[in-house]
């Protein structure tokens, strides 16, 4: 006979509603039953004071004459009422007039020396009622019932039904659990067999299907491991089949020893996966390892192992059993996730790096073309001016590009005006297409009313890549025509189109790949063949798309579309600082500028800038601290700021400045190689008055030296911002 722990899953489930259903019958009966018993006797004794008072007016007379046959007579009378065992009347003296019943019911009647009332005890109620006769109490009678009959005809009755219920609903808990036990022991039975079947025969390679989303579905998923097992003495292995297919290996090749199974491991971590089996058999933390396999295949895939030490009785190591996963995928999407931010990284860094050379590079540059050179001098500045700008250019597209795909671009869609846009864009593009007498026009129809929803500075940044690739690539005395339409509602397309040679269809394809400049590498026109790359990136982060009509000979037609978007409600009229309108500059007669930077070039070329203007006193300082005090002693007429000092970061020089009452008024100009919209508009919104970025444009910084000569900083305009060149305005009124 097996013990109920020992019996099967199914049967001890069942047993176990059974005896819960019995259980709580058997509770329900109990409860009724003893209600009903409880009901009983307080019937019977509210019965047996009826009879009781009834007898006892009618033994009044006898009891007065003391005539003992009527009394005898009278409770005779009661013999009829089957709950009636005993009858007692007696007189006032308590001596005894008549009485029926055992001498047992005498001792207690006389025992309970009741006067009046009922006294229960068990299932006996013994009544005793006063006898009156003339309103005087002349005797007593005493009556005793007893319900046991009664209580055990309840009993068997309840008993009966019960039994009957009890058998009714265990067979229809038998059934219904019969209907839906599988829905448990289904999985377990299939998990238990898998288990059987791998312990009974040492056959690895059955596997439980999973059918179930609960735990036991997690169990059943947990058989998907590979399981292996050592003989700690023999040496020799065990696994499953599926321990052979993260080992890449055939399900019928059998690792039976641990020698093979090391030759398996990547050589490089073999040493690792002994030292952990030995930590874990000299009894450290459990066997816990993640190493790389090479399969027959040569491929090298990622595994995950653990395990646990089974001890002999003597406490030595005796066996080693665990389990393996494939982990190659969770490992190379980690991978991807860690290179591409390393990435991103390392290019902000290189971009940072590179830029402060060239800044020193592009300044010189600019300061001599500036120095009257000799024509030959001029040529080789010229070539030094356009490699490095060359350079910042490929390190800015290269730069943009990482930080889309890395999704750091920020931008700030907001309604774009588009004929603005385009005319500033055109302005840019002037010089170059007289340079190459190209005819640079604009459809006539430009209604400036019409907005897209588009981040103003990015949008430009395509259009001028746009342009520049017309009027670069179309031939002298060309022309480049720019105009635009709504086509739905929704939707504003730009085109740009040129009169250039177009573009083969075969080379469509490739034309927004970065790098690929096709076939224009071998001509003597300069490029990256980053710029459309990074137009198109630019265009779906804004929402938009970009897209072109060309074939060899007729010219090509780039468009891009964003969406349309309300112009906003408020226009602003252009004024004079926004619009760049200024006054003539006038040679101040004294100007002390302080720089706070910590890079010599940087220094040095600043203050051979500020050479060319007579009467300025400048001031350096390469530490923030330093440069604060500076600051405060001397109260110069302007602060130039790098952002990258030693000791502070330049942010906080700059609230410093702003929060002293002798330093706010002086406006504060930051120079720095970090070009992101974010930092410009942190440091804009915290007080700067401008914010030029490295390589420095030597006539923004003049130019920018001048807006700021004579003012106080709490007198600027918040939102003249120029950055790399560009004015922040608003867009005209139509
Ligand atoms: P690049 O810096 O070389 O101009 P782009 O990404 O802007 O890089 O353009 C990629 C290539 O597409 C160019 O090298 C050129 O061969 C071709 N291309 C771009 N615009 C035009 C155009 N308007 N006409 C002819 N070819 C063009």
């Amino acid at each position: 006979m097996l013990k109920l722990r020992d019996r099967p899953i199914r049967q001890k489930i069942t047993l176990v509603i059974m005896m819960i259903a019995s259980a709580v019958l058997l509770l329900a009966f109990a409860a009724l039953f003893c209600f009903q018993a409880y009901t009983l006797k307080q019937h019977s004794a509210h019965e047996l004071a009826v009879v009781g008072e009834i007898t006892a007016h009618n033994c009044a007379a006898a009891v007065m004459f003391k005539d003992e046959d009527a009394a005898a007579q009278i409770l005779g009378g009661l013999r009829t009422m089957p709950q009636i065992v005993s009858a007692r009347l007696e007189l006032a003296d308590q001596q005894q007039l008549a009485f029926f019943g055992t001498p047992r019911d005498e001792t207690q009647i006389k025992a309970a020396r009741l006067e009046s009332g009922f006294r229960i005890d068990g299932d006996r109620i013994l009544l005793a009622q006063p006898v009156m006769a003339s309103g005087a109490r002349e005797g007593t009678l005493y009556l005793l019932a007893d319900l046991h009959a009664t209580t055990s005809q309840l009993l068997k009755l309840y008993g009966g039904i019960f039994a009957l219920v009890l058998v009714a609903s265990l067979l229809v808990a038998f059934i219904l659990s019969n209907q839906f036990l599988h829905l448990i022991t289904t999985p377990i039975l299939r998990l238990a067999g898998t288990a059987r079947t791998i312990a009974d025969h040492n056959d690895y390679s059955v596997r439980a299907a999973k059918v179930c989303g609960d735990e036991v579905g997690v169990l059943t998923a947990i058989a998907h491991l590979g399981y292996w097992e050592r003989d700690l003495i023999t040496d020799r292995l065990m696994w499953s089949s599926e321990t052979n297919r993260v080992f890449g290996l055939s399900p019928e090749e059998d690792i039976n020893n641990f020698a093979r199974f090391q030759e398996l491991i990547y050589p490089e971590d073999l040493d690792m996966v002994m030292q952990a089996i030995g930590v874990a058999l000299r009894g450290g933390p459990r066997y816990e390892v993640e190493y790389r396999v090479v399969w027959p295949s040569g491929e090298v895939r990622f595994v995950y192992s653990q395990g646990d030490v089974i001890l002999d009785e003597a406490g030595q190591p005796r066996r080693m059993f665990g389990t393996v996963q494939d982990v190659t995928e969770r490992k190379l999407v980690d991978e991807v996730k860690r290179a591409s931010k390393a990435k991103s990284e390392f290019l902000s860094r290189m971009s940072h790096e590179l830029r402060t050379p060239l800044n020193a590079i592009l300044g010189f540059g600019q300061l001599l073309e500036r120095q009257k050179p000799t024509e030959v001098q001029r040529k080789r500045v010229g070539y030094i001016l356009s490699a490095g700008k060359h350079l910042l250019d490929l390190i800015n597209e290269v730069l943009d590009i990482s930080r889309i795909e890395a999704g750091r671009m920020q931008l700030s869609l907001e309604p774009v005006c588009v004929a603005d846009a385009l005319e500033e864009t055109l302005d840019l593009m002037r010089p170059l297409a007289t340079e190459r007498s190209i005819q640079l026009s604009a459809s006539a129809d430009i209604d400036a009313g019409v907005h897209v929803l588009a981040d103003r500075q990015r949008f430009k940044q395509v259009l001028v890549n746009l342009l520049n690739n017309a009027v670069k690539y179309t031939p002298f005395f060309g022309g480049v025509a720019v105009s635009y339409h709504v086509p739905g509602n929704e939707k504003v397309r730009v085109l740009v189109s040129d009169t250039g040679p177009g573009i083969p269809a075969e080379k469509l394809a490739r034309l927004f790949t970065p790098f690929e400049r096709l076939g224009a590498e071998q001509s003597a026109i300069e490029g990256t063949g980053l710029g459309l790359a990074l137009s198109q990136r630019l265009m779906d982060a804004m929402g938009g798309s970009i897209g072109v009509e060309s074939g060899v000979g007729k010219g090509s037609t780039f468009w891009i579309e964003l969406p349309l978007a309300k112009s906003p409600l408020e226009r602003f009229p252009r004024d004079g600082a926004a619009n760049g309108a200024r006054q003539p500059s006038s040679e101040p007669a004294s100007r002390s500028i302080l720089y706070i930077e910590d890079n010599l070039s940087n220094l040095a070329l600043i203050e051979q800038m500020l050479a060319e203007r007579p009467g300025t006193a400048l001031l350096t300082s390469m530490q923030g601290k330093v440069g604060l005090d500076l600051a405060r002693q001397h109260t110069p007429d302007l602060i130039l700021l790098d952002l990258h000092l030693p000791d502070l970061p330049g942010w906080d020089v700059l609230s410093q400045l702003k929060a002293d009452s002798t330093t706010r008024h002086i406006p504060v100009v930051v120079i720095s190689a970090d070009a992101t919209k974010r930092q410009m508009n942190r440091l804009m919104s915290a007080g700067a008055a401008h914010y030029l970025t490295k390589p420095l444009d030597v006539n923004k910084f003049f130019q920018v030296l001048d807006e700021t000569n004579g003012i106080d900083s709490v007198e600027q305009p918040p939102a003249a911002a120029i950055s790399n060149g560009d004015v922040k305005e608003a867009c005209p009124s139509p």
